[in-house]
């Protein structure tokens, strides 16, 4: 990859998501969790990313795929957009498949956001001066959760660390503005 403003940053975030998987798969394992796909597809979950870095990251991963393989993705994703828009319109609620999904394998699986590598397992977060929140892991897994002792899944310092980091990255890409948008979305730039 030539040397760029984002090189860095990209280093940064690979070895934080590197973490994430890390701590994830110590907890599926506790559990004896290991996620083959299901019905309830967290791939189709409408999921919003709020980090530009992330964006770019992925972006940058797009760039690697063969541009017939690229092009079809961005195609989907601006299906995907179109079903979600007019679902919003019309009040239905959809669930429609990440456009980076392809026959159940993440296309760009090393260049996938955090809420990818964080979703299923039971977690928490520390707010200061408050109790941890607890949150849930994926239905699927419940019953295994359910059986076993609780493993702890802090995602807090994942949080600060992405945040500290893209906080970095928006001044030096000179851009503060914020941003929320899908995989979809994020696709079609
Ligand atoms: S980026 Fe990959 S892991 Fe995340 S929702 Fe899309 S297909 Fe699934």
């Amino acid at each position: 990859m030539t040397e760029t403003i984002h090189t860095p940053f990209f280093k940064r975030l690979s070895t934080l998501y590197a973490h994430m998987d890390t701590a994830w798969t110590a907890a599926a394992d506790h559990y004896g969790f290991h996620c083959q796909g299901c019905v309830d597809n967290c791939c189709e979950t409408e999921f919003y990313h709020h980090t530009h870095m992330e964006k770019h990251y992925l972006l940058a991963g797009l760039k690697t795929l063969d541009p017939g393989t690229a092009e079809k993705i961005q195609t989907r994703a601006a299906m995907v957009c179109k079903q979600r828009t007019h679902a919003k319109k019309t009040g239905e609620t959809v669930r429609v498949m990440c456009p980076l999904n392809s026959q159940g394998l993440c296309q760009l699986y090393d260049f996938r956001p955090m809420i990818c590598r964080l979703h299923g397992i039971p977690h928490e977060l520390q707010r200061p001066g408050s109790p941890a929140i607890q949150g849930p892991g994926c239905e699927t897994g419940d019953p295994l959760f359910s059986a076993a002792s609780y493993h702890k899944f802090d995602r807090t310092p994942f949080y600060a660390d992405m945040a500290s980091i893209e906080m970095e990255y928006r001044t030096a890409i000179k851009n503060p503005g914020k941003i929320r948008e899908t995989i979809a979305e994020m696709l079609m730039n």
